[in-house]
């Protein structure tokens, strides 16, 4: 089964994108934002890295860095991986935008999660005038090995065209809001076309799609959860995606995905339900 770019969908958990740096990231992983730090935290990676994720994501701003180094501090041993196995991911927050302020929040991102490096560190918000500069603070950490993929999130094309006149390295993902109700075309084509991984967060737009008729009957066609529905629609885009869910029951469920195929013809119907609608900030207009 090809995606609808012409590359091989993630067959299986163990399956890996490569990115523009040779790093070898997971189709799906576990999204944590919103979740506090404590036992839920710390149970939920553990599940998940108990089910096969091996990829999760945080962000400064989620508070929770420390409760995500814990879990996976606990995790490894019990499962018998090694850090090379995990796929982890933060990200620099607004106020830390700049090129010495973006290097330290690095350091404090590794500090908090108890890290010697991390897979993928990404700029969280294209916040007008400061982004560049925290570029080259991310080319820096690639550069001299201290991250093994950098990028950015929440760019539109035009920040990324922007971004990319004076870059001396590409961003190697982008991790945007995506779903059925925004399906971002645009984005998507010119991601593809800069070789930069798109990556969904919000995938199951914070739980506002199960009651889609067009998933519900999928859901029906397919013997599947809607939630499984939306996530093999973003694997067969070559779209790394990262839903949250804090249940061990919904984290597995998430992840059975990679047993069945949805037709051409049905992935251009969930394609067609795009409303270009946001549950979350719209990347042009954000005052934070
Ligand atoms: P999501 O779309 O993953 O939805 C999460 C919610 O869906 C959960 O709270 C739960 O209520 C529900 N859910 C999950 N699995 C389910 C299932 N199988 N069945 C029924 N309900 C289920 O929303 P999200 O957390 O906003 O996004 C996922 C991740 O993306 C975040 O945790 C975070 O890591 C990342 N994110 C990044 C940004 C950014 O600006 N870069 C912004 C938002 C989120």
């Amino acid at each position: 089964m090809k995606t609808t770019s012409g590359q091989k969908t993630a067959l299986s958990l163990n399956d890996r994108i490569t990115l523009a740096s040779g790093t070898a990231m997971p189709p799906l992983g576990l999204g944590v934002f919103q979740v506090e730090e404590g036992d839920n935290l710390t149970a939920a990676v553990k599940s998940a890295i108990r089910l096969g994720y091996r990829s999760i994501d945080t962000a400064a701003v989620y508070g929770n860095e420390s409760g995500v180094g814990q879990g996976i501090r606990e995790a490894l041993p019990e499962n018998g991986l090694g850090r090379e196995e995990l796929f982890i991911t933060s990200k620099v927050w607004n106020a830390d935008l700049g090129y010495t302020e973006t290097l330290a929040a690095y350091e404090q991102s590794l500090q908090k999660l108890g890290l010697d490096y991390l897979d993928l560190y990404l700029i969280h918000w294209p916040v007008a005038g400061k982004y560049k500069s925290a570029w080259k603070a991310l080319e820096e950490l690639y550069r001299t090995g201290r991250v093994k993929a950098i990028g950015v999130s929440n760019f539109q094309t035009h920040h990324l065209e922007e971004l990319i006149q004076d870059a001396e390295i590409l961003p190697m993902v982008n991790q945007v809001e995506f779903h059925p109700f925004l399906t971002q075309k645009k984005l998507l084509d010119f991601t593809r076309e800069h070789n930069i991984v798109l990556q969904a967060w919000s995938p199951l737009m914070q739980g506002g799609l199960f009651e889609e008729p067009l998933l519900l009957e999928l859901a029906a066609k397919y013997s599947r959860t809607t939630a499984q529905i939306i996530l093999r629609w973003d694997l067969q885009h070559g779209v790394v995606t990262i839903p949250k869910s804090v249940h061990e029951a919904r984290i597995a469920e998430n992840s059975q995905i990679f047993d069945f195929d949805l037709s051409s013809t049905d992935m251009e119907r969930i394609d067609g339900l795009n409303q270009n609608r946001r549950v979350g900030p719209d990347p042009d207009h954000f005052d934070f």
